[in-house]
């Protein structure tokens, strides 16, 4: 039987040992005016879900076929955070975003039900590489590389909806070193995120952990090292994260 060894580290010197295989820490937000915390499952993402954002990208939304694309796991980072300059990119975007936590299963369910299963928002960014999505985009290519970086998909602490009840309107806004870059509200959202839960149940048994960034609002758009990200959404809350070299 084949044995796993190291490549690495002083075990490889021994030629051996066997794999330490890591051990998966939870991922646990916090959720706010609380002590308790909401485990992370799953990291789903809807795009283009505001008719201004869309334009912005030379394309269009459809309410009725929305797409989707996922982060791991480990590209979660907690807001405050500061990340480094990711590698593989010369043009590194902030796309701030509501979020929703799903708080019940459910699986092929129309929008109430969807509506009842979820648990609370949160603030988002969906970091970026946008010139390798650019790129994929033009070869029909996966955007993972683009999206799926390490660090960038940064969560605020999760308001639930006994807190805050189901935000449909209020300002979602963006600055960058405090000149503000993006300035949307959560009217302008295509697609509600019970809808996008009820859509996103006929191809995922959904439940307690899954979250889904709801898009973002017109006006991405690229940061550098040194550069300091502030975001709120009226009635949820704010996130914040810092970029160094
Ligand atoms: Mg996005």
């Amino acid at each position: 039987m084949t044995k796993w060894i190291y490549a690495f580290g002083d075990g490889a010197a021994e030629g051996n040992a066997e794999m330490n295989f890591v051990d998966p820490q939870p991922v646990l937000v916090p959720i706010q005016n609380t002590e308790a915390t909401y485990p992370v499952n799953r990291l789903f993402f809807v795009g283009r879900n505001y008719e201004d954002h869309a334009k912005e990208m030379g394309s269009e939304t459809n309410k009725e076929f929305p797409f989707f694309f996922t982060k791991s796991l480990s590209a979660y980072v907690p807001s405050g955070s500061t990340i480094p300059y990711p590698p593989g990119t010369k043009n590194f975007h902030h796309e701030m975003e509501l979020v929703v936590a799903i708080g019940k299963p459910v699986f092929e369910v129309l929008t109430e039900a969807a509506k009842e299963s979820i648990f609370g928002y949160a603030c988002g960014l969906d970091m970026t590489r946008r010139d390798l999505q650019t790129e994929a985009k033009s070869k029909g290519l996966p955007w993972d590389i683009a999206k799926d970086v390490e660090k960038s998909a940064v969560l605020s602490a999760i308001g639930t909806v006994e807190a805050i009840g189901h935000p449909t309107s209020g300002l979602i806004e963006l600055s960058v070193n405090g000149e503000i870059r993006q300035s949307g509200d959560l009217k302008e959202l295509v697609n509600s995120p019970a809808e996008l839960i009820a859509y996103l149940s006929n191809f995922y048994h959904l439940g307690p952990g899954d979250l889904i960034y709801t898009g973002t609002p017109s006006g991405v758009g690229p940061v550098l090292p040194g550069d300091q990200i502030e975001g709120h959404i009226q009635g949820v809350g704010t996130i914040s994260l810092g970029i160094s070299d």
